[in-house]
């Protein structure tokens, strides 16, 4: 067994772990980044790459996610264009009076929020995106709505935190942490154990696991996503879209098993179009069904009625990181020292990649982070902490 050692280990090579390598090393801190099979191996790589402000609740939540947006910028400046961020604009389609009521509350909250969107009549949604259908009645607009390549994204954070001094090692799952007094000392592959300080678990779905090695109790549910993709097209769609079920879903499960879903929908800039998605406990199982992929194009092509003649070339499926109360977990863990949280970001991870990045890595540094960690600590679930 080889014997190592590092100043912070960080537990899956997902947009998370990457984004907290990018951050830390531009502060001079060069982390072990640990990935049991490659970097975006999971959700990271199996998901839409909407930067949505629209989906966030007002609060804590919206708050965080308009700090990580604003960090895009800089990232697609740092990152360059191979990150294929692009500031779109998103609309939130809303099909009955029912949602208009409830999206128009949402919107009087988030505009009170700081987030700048307006409702728009159906008419204007057909002219800024012609080939939306009359059964939409209006949509919300939110010009800071926006899109990235998630893939791209976290291979280009990984790589300019490897030029910055992060190490990376692929294809070795954590399998051990060694603590001894409360604190972490050490964690464990197949092949070395390397001794370390500080432990970051950004393993996602997986956060439980490398929990439980600590000893530590993490509240995180695979929710499984399955999505379409089509044959690339010539430009045809101009925004990031979403159907306002789709947002209530996020936060009601029951409308989520009900069928009543909503869709998202983009084009990536390689010319496919990402249609998603479903969202279901059905634990680590990250195959697609006949029944969610019909479920999934039958909420869509109402709205979208031409894209019924699109070939659709793929289908996969990514698992959210789930929280019971739609917050990621983030910071460090009172019961054992050295060892942080930074997962649970369910379907905002890539918009809340940066964010989360800069905090996690504040806090290592001994810095304040923009946002106080505390709302988003382990203990805020009273039960959650192994006894
Ligand atoms: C269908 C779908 C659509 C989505 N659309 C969006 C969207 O439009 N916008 C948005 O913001 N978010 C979206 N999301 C959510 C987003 O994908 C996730 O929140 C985000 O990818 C989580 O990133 P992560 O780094 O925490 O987890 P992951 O990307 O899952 O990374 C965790 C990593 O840890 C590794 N790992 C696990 N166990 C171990 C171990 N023992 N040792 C070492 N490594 C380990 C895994 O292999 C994995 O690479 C979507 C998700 C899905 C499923």
């Amino acid at each position: 067994m080889n014997e190592t050692a590092a100043d912070v280990a960080i537990v899956g090579a997902g947009v998370i772990g990457a984004a907290i390598a990018f951050y830390l090393t531009r502060r001079g801190i060069r982390p072990l980044v640990i990935e049991k099979e490659d970097p975006a191996a999971g959700s990271s790589g199996a998901c839409d790459g909407l930067v949505f402000l629209q989906s966030k609740k007002p609060g804590l939540h919206l708050e965080l996610a308009i700090e990580s947006r604003r960090r895009f910028e800089e990232l697609a400046q740092v990152l360059g264009p191979e990150i294929e961020f692009r500031p779109s604009g998103g609309l939130c389609l809303i099909e009955n009076e029912d949602e208009l009521a409830a999206l128009g509350r949402s919107i009087a909250a988030q505009r009170a929020g700081g987030l700048p969107v307006e409702l728009i009549a159906g008419e204007e949604v057909r002219r800024l995106e012609p080939l939306v259908s009359e059964r939409i009645l209006a949509a919300g607009f939110s010009p800071l709505d926006a899109q990235v390549n998630p893939y791209a994204l976290t291979f280009a954070l990984l790589r300019a935190a490897r030029a910055g001094g992060a190490r990376l090692l692929g294809g070795e799952p954590v399998v051990g942490i060694e603590t001894a007094a409360g604190r972490v000392r050490a964690v464990r592959t197949p092949r070395r154990r390397i001794a370390v300080p500080i432990v970051v678990n950004a393993a996602g779905a997986h956060a439980p696991e490398i929990g439980r090695l600590a000893g530590v109790e993490v509240p995180i549910t695979p929710r499984r996503g399955q999505l379409l993709v089509t044959a690339a097209r010539p430009p045809l769609l101009r925004h990031g879209l979403i159907s306002a079920r789709y947002i209530a879903a996020k936060f009601n499960p029951e409308l989520a098993r009900s069928g009543e879903m909503g869709f998202s929908l983009e084009q990536a800039e390689s010319g496919n179009l990402l249609i998603g998605s479903t969202r279901e406990f059905a634990g680590y199982d990250r195959r697609t069904s006949f029944e969610g992929i019909r479920a999934v194009a039958r909420r869509v092509l109402p709205v979208f009625p031409a894209l019924a003649s699109l070939p659709v070339i793929r289908t996969f499926a990514g698992l959210r990181p789930y929280t019971p109360d739609g917050l990621p977990i983030l910071g460090p863990v009172a019961s054992m020292e050295g060892f942080l949280m930074a997962a649970g970001h369910e379907g905002d991870g890539i918009a809340l990649s940066a964010i989360t990045g800069e905090m996690l890595a504040a806090h290592i540094a001994g810095d304040s982070p923009r946002f106080p960690l505390e709302p988003f600590r382990l203990e805020r679930f009273s039960t959650a902490e192994a006894a």
